[in-house]
């Protein structure tokens, strides 16, 4: 930043056996990426860039660079939730465990279990989340602090959390005690973010109207009004559950994607989570208005059901990979992904591969949230978020491909580096920008406390035999 450095001067550069830039299948050996400003000036052979004066120099052996990996759907607060979500049909958990006891979260809280999310997303490799969640603020902050890109929206429901929607477990729909003034004040409180953050450079504010089924047709076309006005992307749910399907068929509709086409919701601001519940004319209806999707495996595997994904990428949407509320190691649930896209989802639209999976977890979510001209690939002009894998794994070898190897056999445990705006935020084990132990504590104790909250009504409920309270409300 020095008026008087050299052209050639950067802040930092990076070596690596093998880089995967991401602009196409193409492997580069012996590779650098030089970084100035947080700027990608130089990424292709290292022998290249060996004159350039760097403040810095990550030198690595047996290593892979990829571009840092952006996952398309988070709640990395929901941590705070533990297991209470696991050991049922996650579809039935949101109703059971996640609306009622969400009442009892506040800023303090939700800012506490994102640091956690956000730790555990760095050390994973992804340096960008796409959030939606209560208290987005919080969220917003806690990235600001360690350092991660996130898009963040503050959750919009049309009901107050201390009276959440009801769910009936034979009929599996659920009855919404309606609240139109609660939905505008989330709203305003949305909008409020988008203007408190709007032009950072690493939080994008946008939208957060939760589901097409927890909000009416006016709120849903109010939030889209207002990501229009700011210029804004809108993170809804869509046809994620078949509840849902049964409140849009109250609605006089068959199907998500055609309601909202109908109401005139749909647009490319749109980054819909999960896209389970769509027939082959609302995909087309879905590609048409140029939507973007994430594909969450396995919070789709957890809810018992999974998109048809081979067709959504044949159609041509914009498509990232999302972790949505679970472990944020993509790359842990890669492998998982291609298994069951194959034996359920791909519906005779070809066999999902590596690439393409490894590719909606860099430029194609990137894309798919908006940000596809600032990051998702290593090339120049673009910002510098990468991730440095060690390739020292025994799970790796022997390597005939480095793009299956990783896809395959990869996780957050081979992550060394990762570096988000050309700041290095995670280095071997460690958050550069805050202090793990103090996250940890916070985020213990703010459990416990959360338990206490919640202490009366989990007492009471069929989840008390499955908490071991010395442990979980210790802190
Ligand atoms: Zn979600």
């Amino acid at each position: 930043m020095s008026e008087s450095r050299n052209a050639g001067d950067v802040d930092l550069v990076v070596t690596a056996d093998l880089m995967v830039p991401m602009t196409s299948e193409a492997v580069i050996h012996n590779a650098a990426v030089a970084i100035r400003d947080g700027e990608i000036v130089y990424a292709g052979e290292a022998a290249a860039c060996s004159e350039l004066k760097a403040e810095r120099v990550i030198e690595t052996r047996d290593s892979v660079l990829l571009p840092g990996l952006v996952n398309a759907h988070t709640h990395v607060a929901d941590h705070i939730y533990g297991t209470l979500v696991d050991e049922a049909d996650i579809s039935e958990s949101l109703y059971e465990v996640i609306f009622p006891l969400a009442a009892t979260l506040d800023d303090e809280l939700q800012y506490a279990a994102a640091r956690l999310g956000l730790w555990d997303a760095l050390r994973s490799g992804v340096s960008t989340v796409c959030d939606l969640n209560m208290y987005a603020d919080a969220t917003a902050r806690a990235a600001a602090e360690l350092g991660a890109r996130a898009i963040v929206a503050e959750k919009v429901v049309e009901y107050r959390m201390d009276t959440p929607p009801s769910f009936d477990r034979s009929s599996r729909t659920f009855t919404m005690k309606w609240d139109r003034t609660e939905a505008e004040r989330l709203l305003q409180l949305g909008i409020d973010l988008v203007d408190r953050w709007h032009g950072h450079p690493l939080i994008s504010p946008a939208i957060g109207p939760l589901a097409p089924d927890h909000l009416s047709t006016e709120m849903l076309l109010e939030c889209a009004n207002a990501a229009e006005a700011h210029g804004v992307k809108l993170l809804p749910h869509i046809a994620q559950t078949t509840a849902e399907g049964v409140e849009i068929r109250r609605r006089g509709y068959d199907g998500s994607i055609r309601y909202l086409d109908a109401i005139g919701f749909l647009s490319p601001a749109v980054h819909a989570a999960h896209m389970v519940f769509v027939d082959d004319d609302e995909i087309a209806i879905a590609a048409e208005r140029g939507i973007s999707m994430s594909f969450n495996p396995i919070s789709m595997l957890a809810c018992r059901c999974f998109p048809p994904i081979g067709k959504l990428m044949a159609a041509g949407l914009r498509i990232g990979f999302g972790t949505d509320c679970f472990s944020m190691d993509m790359l842990a649930d890669m492998r998982p992904a291609i298994y069951a896209a194959n034996f359920f989802g791909v519906n005779g639209a070809g066999t999902l591969k590596a690439y393409d999976v490894l590719r909606m977890a860099t430029i194609g979510g990137a894309e798919a949230i908006g940000l596809g001209d600032r990051i998702g690939t290593i090339e120049p002009g673009k910002r510098a978020d990468l991730v440095l894998l060690d390739l020292r794994d025994p799970q790796l070898l022997p390597i005939t491909n480095v793009i299956e190897a990783v896809v395959y056999y990869g996780s957050g445990r081979d992550v060394t580096h990762t570096i988000v705006e050309g700041n290095v935020v995670y280095e071997r084990g460690g958050l550069t920008l805050a202090n793990e132990d103090e996250i940890f504590a916070a985020g213990r104790e703010a459990a416990a406390e959360w338990l206490r909250r919640n202490r009366p009504r989990l007492d009471a409920s069929a989840l008390a035999a499955r908490i071991d309270k010395r442990v979980y409300g210790r802190s």
